[in-house]
């Protein structure tokens, strides 16, 4: 019986909101893309925040795929891979990804989320050590909890720190190195190639979670280690297909093939948890196909980029630097995101207020993604509400 319980747990509540830390959600009443429908407002918004990096959410070609599958391979596969849920459209899916980004062997998970929580308790024992960014993804962090190996964290891509905890792991029987390729709230870009020579210098394994990378960066947009070009030296890639690959969701582990051989015996969420279904499978594997034939969409991506960057420096609202399409909006102060995001809708600009738990106190950003599928004016428009609501100056 709940009982004396809702008493507490809405005090809970109360405090969160009083921290301004509450987060609410609207609702779309349109399909996922750069213009949008909301609930609560009539006529459309410009989308600024989804992770759809690359504009296949709602590409025609994927829906075609989708469609598709639903016709050949029905709806649902109602068991696990190694029961009767493995489609030979999971496997071809597994294999497009390992030929795309240049590894050995690829297996998918339910989500990301998932692939980082069945990775570290499967390779590593109380032997072992982990040794992880601290701006790394929940899910790395909650992964690694799982794990019984020595846990070692080091500051936001500091080189000095990550070589005083190999030192600390030195006597392991194995030590892994985890990152983000892209760190999701800041939009940094992690030093592979230190961290590779690093690693190679203390016998480390290297892994890197390349959720908001693959599609973004690199030449042909196979991630942060083409990037840097250290393909052949990261042991382990983890992905999404809930971001830019089509956003329909479900993961992925790529990398050793030894890695991903044990990982599909005794990884938990891919043995215990259905995978991908046959609708979201053919949908991410023809973004994947998309993606392979032609760059075009990682290169407007990148003008888009530019371009969003530098009207918002025009703007004088601070964001944090970088180059990539993640372009935080640093607000500070947990009470000044909700006046904020409410003008810009009131504008017909959707934004969301990022605050405490998912980026550290009194660092509150209204973090901005920008995709191939906006449009000039839409990331005109965008800047221009900015410097209205946030107190910047119109971009020229
Ligand atoms: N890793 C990173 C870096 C992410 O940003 C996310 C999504 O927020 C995930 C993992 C989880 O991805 P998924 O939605 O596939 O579980």
């Amino acid at each position: 019986m709940i009982g004396d319980l809702r008493g507490e747990l809405d005090a809970e509540l109360a405090a969160i909101r009083e921290a301004g830390t509450f987060k609410t959600e609207r609702a779309i009443t349109s399909a996922q893309g750069a213009h949008i429908t909301i609930e609560g407002r009539d006529g459309e918004v410009i989308n600024l925040c989804a992770n759809d990096y690359l504009g296949l959410a709602n590409h025609p070609d994927v829906l075609a795929a989708a469609h598709d599958a639903l016709d050949r391979w029905g709806f649902g596969v109602a068991s696990v891979r190694f029961i009767c849920g493995t489609l030979e459209l999971h496997t071809q899916l597994e294999a497009a990804l390992t030929a795309f980004l240049g590894t050995e062997e690829t297996i998918l998970y339910p989500s990301c989320f998932d692939a980082n929580g069945g990775l570290f308790e499967t390779l590593l024992t109380d032997e072992d050590a982990v040794i992880s960014d601290a701006l790394n993804h929940a899910s790395i962090i909650d992964g690694i909890r799982l794990c019984k190996a020595k846990r070692l964290r080091y500051a936001n891509g500091d080189m000095d720190e990550l070589e005083l905890r190999l030192k600390e792991a030195e006597g392991s029987r194995r030590v892994l190195i985890a990152t983000d390729g892209v760190f999701s709230m800041d939009g940094y870009i992690a030093d592979l190639p230190a961290i590779c020579d690093l690693a190679e210098r203390f016998g480390a394994m290297v892994m890197v979670d390349d959720s908001h990378a693959v599609g973004v960066l690199g030449a042909h947009g196979r991630g942060s280690p083409e990037h840097h070009g250290v393909t052949e030296r990261i042991d382990i890639v983890t992905g999404t297909f809930g971001k830019e690959l089509g956003g329909g969701g479900g993961g992925y582990t790529s990398g050793r093939r030894e890695i991903v051989r044990l990982l599909r015996q005794r990884s938990r969420p891919y043995l215990f948890s259905n995978s991908i279904t046959p609708v979201v499978a053919a949908g991410s594997l023809r973004s994947l196909e998309l993606l392979t034939a032609s760059t075009e969409l990682v290169d407007r991506l990148r003008a888009n980029t530019r371009l969003f960057r530098s009207l918002m420096a025009d703007t004088g609202v601070e964001v944090r630097a970088g180059e990539g399409p993640i372009v935080p909006v640093m607000i500070g102060d947990e009470q000044r995101l909700a006046p904020i995001t409410a003008a810009a809708f009131a504008e017909g600009l959707h934004v969301v207020g990022f605050s405490y738990p998912v980026v550290p106190l009194g660092t509150a950003r209204i973090r901005t993604q920008v995709s191939a599928a906006h449009s000039e004016d839409d990331l005109r428009f965008a800047a221009d509400v900015f410097a209205r609501v946030a107190g910047g100056r119109a971009p020229a």
